[in-house]
């Protein structure tokens, strides 16, 4: 380690990772740093309950990634180095609820004779030929700094592919909640029951605006990526990244907290990591959150008024829990469609998703959550002993601090004490036993991550949201909450990455690989006019 590096990337998370790799591809020295004794943030996985039983601990499904300009970037040197992905050529998502069950599959017209009513089924044809259309707009808006420049050409692009109606409705959907979209656009309960608790993923709820385009993405990336999981496990493509990292001469290293950026004459010089000064010729990057770089890792004095405020107005999205579940036997499903399935929602859509959502912001355990049940030994059975499985269960509608229980039962006056979290943990099982009957009496072991677990292992989980701050519009695309202002700072070299910047949360490592990519093609440009190499 020498101490002298072109970029100091701090937190290795998936922006992190993409980042560093990228940066390093262009030839640029590079230390990357986390407090934690492993590289990935939320990407990790473990015999978490019994030997022989691999969870992945936090993320699981890597569609994001796999669309992303990461993967573009770094896919064929990740697969080089051991990462394989497992994924679904039939049914890759569904719901279940009283009212019934509704599989999606990767063929969108198979999916589309499921739904009762002839209307729904032309309707379902109707969204993805929209998305089509949109798709381009949608995901170079999404892969894009948002600068103004990138604004205004994408505006022009908008304009000249779908004019001035196909422009409208897209701005007027964009702005629409998923209920809203679905009743507009479905008569049965289906479409709305399958879809809508894939806004959780999104942090979004039923009612928030922009559910109205991220329901018909979410689909359309479903019917088109799947839902790719990660071979033996999320410790995999960490391990894979690993050796990618230490090929292209990466320093990594754990263990110790970036305490301070320092900052001379209006730029970031270097990174204070356990006492010892990392100096950084051309950039920093830093996968904090908004609150601790501004408030904790620049000085004061150097903050700019944007960043000021930027800490000042962030809020944090709804708190999450993990759950995880060794089976002795693989679920067997009242309707067995669902054995095959990989992921699973339980709950009616909007309107059971919507009560629920609604009373996880009021400080309750939901009386009846919306369960997410990941069958990961589906695609890859190595996941658990033979004839045995794993559940991967994830509540997005929790509150971080409770106040109560909206059905009355469980005493929350002490916060999330293992008591309460297994007693919630029990409310959940019996859910999704109404439909798989015979869970309860499978139930090998169980370990539980309330939202409290989860800040824990990531300090970025602020309030226990797994996320990155809340994801409604006023803090997306060039409103996400790092300075409004993109990625930059306004403090020479440093650059905000992560969750907590456009184009947010997932594992698409895409504000990584956008920053990755303006550093590298600035300092070629300029080396190019100036011969040399010089800070950007
Ligand atoms: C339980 C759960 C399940 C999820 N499931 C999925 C999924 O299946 N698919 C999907 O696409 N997304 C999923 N997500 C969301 C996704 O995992 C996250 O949005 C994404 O991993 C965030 O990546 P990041 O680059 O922002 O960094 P993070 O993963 O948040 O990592 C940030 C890293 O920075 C480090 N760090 C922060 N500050 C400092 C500091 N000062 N010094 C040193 N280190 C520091 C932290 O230790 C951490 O390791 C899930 C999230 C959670 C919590």
């Amino acid at each position: 380690m020498t101490g002298r590096y072109d970029a100091v990337v701090i937190g290795a998370g998936i922006n992190g990772l993409v980042a560093a790799a990228e940066l390093a591809g262009a030839g640029w020295t590079v230390a990357l740093v986390d407090e934690r004794d492993r590289i990935g943030g939320f990407i990790d996985s473990g015999q978490l309950t019994r030997p022989g039983f691999t969870h992945d601990t936090f993320s699981s499904w890597h569609p994001l990634f796999v669309g992303g300009g990461g993967y573009a970037a770094l896919g064929a040197d990740l697969h080089r180095h051991g990462l394989e992905y497992r994924n679904t050529d039939g049914a890759v998502t569904a719901s279940a609820s009283e009212r019934g069950t509704v599989v999606a599959y990767r063929d969108p017209a198979a999916t589309a004779e499921a739904l009762a009513h002839p209307a729904d089924r032309d309707a379902y044809a109707a969204m993805l030929t929209q998305l089509d259309a949109w798709a381009p707009h949608v995901f170079r808006t999404l892969s894009s700094e948002l600068s103004g420049r990138d604004i205004a050409r994408l505006a022009a692009g908008a304009w000249r592919g779908l004019r001035s109606a196909g422009l409208r409705e897209l701005t007027r959907v964009s702005l629409q909640s998923g209920r809203g979209y679905t009743r507009e656009r479905f008569t049965g309960w289906e479409a709305d029951q399958l879809w809508i608790p894939w806004l959780l993923h999104a942090g979004l709820s039923p009612d928030h605006a922009s559910g109205g385009l991220m329901l018909p993405v979410m689909a359309y990336t479903m019917h088109g990526l799947g839902l790719p999981v990660v071979a033996g496990g999320a410790a995999e493509f960490t391990a894979a990244f690993g050796r990618l990292l230490a090929e292209r001469g990466v320093d990594v290293l754990l263990g110790a907290p970036a305490e301070a950026i320092t900052v001379s004459g209006g730029r970031a010089v270097s990174v204070r990591v356990g006492g010892k000064l990392l100096h950084a010729g051309r950039a920093v990057l830093a996968s904090a959150s908004t609150t601790d770089l501004y408030r904790e890792l620049l000085p004061a004095d150097a903050v700019p008024a944007a960043g000021r405020a930027a800490a000042a107005r962030y809020r944090p999205g709804r708190a999450a829990m993990q759950v995880h579940v060794a089976l002795d036997a693989p679920l067997r499903w009242s309707d067995s469609r669902l054995d095959s399935v990989p992921l699973i929602h339980i709950g009616t859509g909007s309107d059971s998703t919507g009560i629920a959502c609604a009373q996880a912001e009021a400080g309750l355990l939901p009386a009846e959550p919306t369960v997410v049940v990941g069958q990961q030994c589906v695609l890859d059975p190595g996941r658990a002993p033979a004839g045995k499985a794993t559940l991967w269960i994830q509540l997005q509608e929790v509150p971080y601090a409770p106040a109560g229980d909206a059905a009355g039962q469980i005493d929350t006056s002490n916060g999330w004490s293992d008591e309460v979290a297994a007693a919630y943990v029990q409310r959940v099982l019996s859910r999704v036993e109404a439909f798989a009957p015979g869970l309860n009496s499978m139930v090998l072991a169980v370990a539980a991550l309330p939202p409290t677990a989860l800040r824990a292992a990531n300090r970025n989980a602020v309030a226990g949201d797994p996320y990155g701050g809340a994801t409604e519009l006023d803090q997306s695309l060039r409103l996400r909450p790092g300075t409004g202002s993109g990625h930059a700072t306004g403090i020479g070299g440093l650059f905000h990455i992560g969750a907590f910047t456009h184009p947010g949360p997932g594992l698409g490592g895409g504000s990584g690989h956008i920053v990755a990519q303006r550093l590298i093609s600035a300092s070629r440009s300029r080396k190019s006019r100036s011969g040399s190499v010089v800070p950007v």
